[in-house]
């Protein structure tokens, strides 16, 4: 018996954020498209972004805030499709946005208006959707690709990375491209929390939020990024943490040492901590109080408790009793407050995928050089951005890029 295959210009597989833009492009460009999702419904991971308020975009970006093999190719794409093509993409589909501090978020700032919109375009560009369909296998065929019972004569891979497995990008999307041979590097979990080897006072600090500098040290600093620093019950959260958290990840991965240093007070050199604390510990108001009291107002009660423990400073002792040497561990430790690194959190907690399809592989539509035909784009590239509307500005250029050209056949 022959079974007859459903036959389209393009299949798009994966309806996430690339890939409802690239088949919106596609199907804009005069193809019949197809839309194919492992999920009951489209673009659930969008419901997530932003803390459900989905950060779209970041102005302005020039593409250095990138990393992985597609860095130093970034630029380029955003020259073709850009903040400002973006947003009028988005605009002309019904969506208004707004940019607070460079971040830009639609005008409800409710993530699922940017999903309603691209859910309306699909439905209403002539798209087959097909749901409740996970794809396992790509076959080349004659004149294009068969993908179970359907055929195409292109195919554009929009199955996201590793990250988040439950919204449905669960890193099968490498399986795919790995079997037609293209080269994949490692992916790793980005854009999360980390664990420290010190679990044992980790719950002194737990649930503090401060703001500072994290720098990542391997056998040099690596990575540094400023912002707001949580710290957790076994480790450290927060954006900057989030920002440098790649690097470690791949670092872990090569078997090398990690150090996570935080400076608490960017803004003040170890001498001015020195002599303001010192200060302290001279005034006559202050002779017959502890060192509890007296740096209550320097930092956050329970920092000032994990450093004194840390540094061996009896936190209740009388603040005239301090010395010279223990003022001075505290301000360097305050400077330089270094945690060993057990490990990353996994997927499951990551909010990007550091590794991917190397981008040598592409050509400069996303088309594959060893599989014409065959298109990629979002986040099962080799690239990753910072948090910020970094990664689905990613998806938006690469969808709409890749969709276009394939479109045009
Ligand atoms: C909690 C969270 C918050 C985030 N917040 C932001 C933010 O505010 N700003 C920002 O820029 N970025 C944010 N990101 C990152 C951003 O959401 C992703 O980088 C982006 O969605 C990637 O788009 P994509 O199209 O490559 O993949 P995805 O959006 O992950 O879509 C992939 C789709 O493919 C489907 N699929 C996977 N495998 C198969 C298969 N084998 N067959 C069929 N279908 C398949 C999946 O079900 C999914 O629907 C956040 C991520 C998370 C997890």
């Amino acid at each position: 018996m022959t079974v007859s295959h459903a036959k389209y210009d393009i299949a798009v597989i994966g309806a996430g954020a690339s890939g409802m833009v690239a088949a919106i492009a596609s199907a804009r460009a005069g193809a019949r498209v197809c839309l194919i999702e492992a999920n009951s419904r489209v673009g659930r991971k969008i419901l997530e972004t932003g803390n459900g308020r989905c950060n779209l975009s970041h102005t302005p970006i020039d593409g250095s805030e990138y990393r992985g093999s597609g860095a130093g190719r970034i630029k380029s794409f955003l020259e073709r499709f850009g903040i400002d093509e973006t947003l009028s993409f988005f605009r002309d589909i019904g969506l208004l946005t707004r940019e607070r501090d460079g971040y830009i978020y639609p005008y409800s700032e409710t993530a699922s208006s940017v999903l309603d919109v691209l859910r309306y375009t699909v439905e209403n560009t002539g798209i087959e959707l097909y749901t409740d369909k996970r794809i396992d296998k790509i076959d080349r065929a004659s004149g294009g690709f068969d993908i179970g019972r359907l055929h195409a004569d292109r195919v554009i891979v929009s199955t996201g990375g590793s990250a988040d497995p439950a919204s449905g990008s669960d890193g099968s999307g490498y399986k795919l491209v790995r079997d037609l041979g293209l080269k994949i590097v490692h992916p790793l979990p980005a854009l999360v929390k980390v664990r420290t080897r010190e679990q044992k006072d980790m719950s002194v600090t737990a649930g503090v939020r401060a703001k500072g500098v994290v720098s990542v040290i391997t056998e040099e600093c690596i990575a540094s990024d400023r912002g707001e620093i949580q710290f957790t019950r076994d480790g450290l959260s927060g954006i900057p943490v989030f920002n440098v958290s790649r690097f470690i990840s791949r670092a872990i991965s090569e078997g090398r040492d990690v150090k996570l240093v935080l400076d608490l007070m960017p803004d003040m050199s170890i001498s001015d901590i020195e002599s303001y604390v010192t200060g302290l510990t001279e005034t006559c108001s202050t002779r017959l109080r502890s060192i509890d009291e007296i740096l209550a107002g320097v930092l956050h009660k329970k920092i000032n408790t994990y450093i004194c423990k840390r540094i061996g400073i009896g936190i209740n002792s009388p603040a005239g009793d301090m010395t010279r040497k223990q003022i001075s561990r505290y301000a360097g430790t305050i400077k330089s407050l270094e945690y060993d690194i057990e490990s990353v959190y996994g997927f499951e907690q990551a909010q990007v995928t550091a590794g991917g399809v190397d981008f040598d592989e592409v050509d400069d539509d996303l088309q594959s050089i060893k599989v014409p035909g065959l298109y990629l784009t979002g986040e099962i590239m080799d690239i990753d951005g910072p948090c910020g509307g970094y990664n689905l500005q990613w998806a938006w250029t690469s969808g709409y890029i890749a969709g276009s050209s394939a479109g045009r056949g």
